[in-house]
């Protein structure tokens, strides 16, 4: 049997006829650059998030570069994120002259530890940036409440997360902001990169609109150095497309992974595979679903020559990257996010997968870890 880590082409042959029409009409309508497809896209979304307000642009990565543009921030103001996320969450930081600061994620759900923000709190601190990493939120209360108290700006890197739900409140609006990604591999996924933001305030949304083009309002007269980021009309009609769909495929996720933990009960491995764990306040989108083996490496060949496709997200957390030597952490500064990083592995979890690809995976992982 043969389990890819991700099958996007089964997702397309269910949708392509619907998928071709969206991208014939926008290419013939000729309306390239934020075009009527981007401005529908953006009332979709809101209507879906619950935001008030929805600002697409050219990537997550941009969304989260705008996020802390659109604050008012200057260069050595710290930024509080977790080191175990995608690089983006913290090259955004730093490519605008602002200093990253860590701290450490609670191993059950792979989020930052509220505990450990607090610790990090300065006077030079600007913000906080929870990422809802693998699709479920990060504990948003005491954040929520730690940035009133030090009056401090919440960007929710809600980049693999878009649907999901703390306490009833969906993903990347809680905070002050909220950044998607609609990389190919996300929930909602393009034919290509794009991203959006989502906040409730009306001042900020304006400025976001403003920054992704230029900082250009009206046009030719720039108030800020904003930059180009914008989401492809063909791209955003792809998306309304797929928005339709996402709650099932989300849905059918979180039944692949409820199958997975249960067979993983079934099979005795509970204790050695770690399945994820959902909190109980949280709604889990299962962008990934991520189990954690102190062999890891030799149970992902393994699998791997079993026909299954498996990815280690991530393998180097951000503060040992070459790249932020200057920050000069050493490897046991978090020892939580470093022992993800040397024992996550993440399974197949795509809508399409049946229940036979299912079981096969549990049961080959279920033998390896028992060799
Ligand atoms: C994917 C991702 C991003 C960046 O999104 P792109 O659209 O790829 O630029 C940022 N943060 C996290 C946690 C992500 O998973």
């Amino acid at each position: 049997m043969n389990v890819p880590l991700l099958d996007l082409r089964a997702q397309y042959a269910q949708i392509q006829n619907e998928l071709e029409a969206a991208v014939l009409k926008t290419l013939r309508e000729t309306k390239y650059i934020l075009g009527p497809e981007v401005t529908e896209l953006e009332s979709n979304l809101q209507r879906f998030t619950g935001a008030k307000h929805v600002i697409t642009c050219a990537s997550g990565s941009d969304a989260l570069l705008l996020a802390l543009m659109a604050l008012d921030v200057k260069a050595g103001d710290e930024i509080i994120t977790s080191p175990y996320t995608f690089f983006a969450t913290g090259g955004s930081i730093a490519r605008l002259g602002l200093k990253p600061v860590f701290g450490d994620i609670n191993l059950d759900t792979y989020n930052i530890d509220p505990k450990q923000i607090a610790a990090k709190i300065t006077a030079r601190t600007k913000a906080i940036i929870p990422v809802h990493l693998f699709g479920q939120c990060a504990e948003m209360q005491p954040i929520l409440d730690l940035a009133a108290k030090h009056k401090l700006a919440v960007i929710e890197d809600a980049a693999q997360a878009i649907g999901a739900t703390c306490k009833g409140q969906q993903a990347g609006t809680m905070g002050t902001m909220g950044c998607f990604s609609f990389f190919p591999s996300k929930n909602l996924g393009g034919a290509g990169d794009g991203g959006a933001l989502s906040t409730n305030d009306d001042a900020l949304a304006e400025k976001l609109k403003i920054l992704r083009v230029h900082g250009s309002k009206p046009k030719y007269d720039h108030q800020f150095v904003g930059v180009n980021s914008r989401l492809d009309t063909i791209q955003a009609a792809i998306l309304r497309v797929k928005l339709k769909h996402l709650s099932a495929w989300s849905e059918a996720r979180r039944n692949n992974a409820d199958r997975y933990t249960a067979k993983f009960k079934s099979l005795g491995v509970e204790k050695l595979v770690h399945p994820p764990i959902c909190h109980p306040d949280c709604g889990h989108i299962y962008n990934q679903y991520t189990i954690r083996v102190p062999r890891r490496d030799t149970l992902r060949e393994r699998l791997q020559k079993g026909g299954i496709g498996t990815e280690i997200y991530y393998p180097v957390p951000l503060h040992l990257q070459k790249c932020f030597a200057y920050l000069s952490h050493r490897a046991g500064d978090f020892p939580n996010s470093e022992r993800a990083a040397n024992e996550s592995l993440a399974l197949p979890i795509y809508a399409e997968l049946t229940a036979e690809q299912i079981d096969y995976v549990a049961e080959t992982v279920a033998r390896c870890v028992k060799m």
